[in-house]
């Protein structure tokens, strides 16, 4: 299973720092708003996609776990990406 970002798209502001800093995933549609309401998060895109989500200053783009729970923290995300390695 794979990591999925969840948006609550209709409570974006439009401030694009999700999409600067990763651009190909969160997407933004002509007014600068985000596109999505969600998507799979590519495999070696975790790091990058929790960047987008905690980059965000309304919250509205939460990262999801294997397990279905919120991941918040980085150094949280590293373990149990290290921890799929082993
Ligand atoms: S950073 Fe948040 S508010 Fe700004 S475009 Fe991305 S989702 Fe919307």
């Amino acid at each position: 299973m794979a990591y999925k970002i969840q948006i609550d798209k209709k409570s974006c502001q439009g401030h694009a720092r999700c999409a600067n800093r990763a651009a190909d995933l969160f997407k933004l549609n002509a007014d600068g708003y985000i596109a999505s309401e969600g998507f799979e998060v590519p495999a070696g895109r975790e790091m990058d996609a929790l960047n987008g989500a905690v980059s965000c200053p309304e919250r509205v783009i939460t990262l999801i776990d294997e397990q279905g729970q919120p991941v918040k923290n980085r150094n949280v995300l590293q373990a149990a990406l290290d921890a799929k390695k082993k």
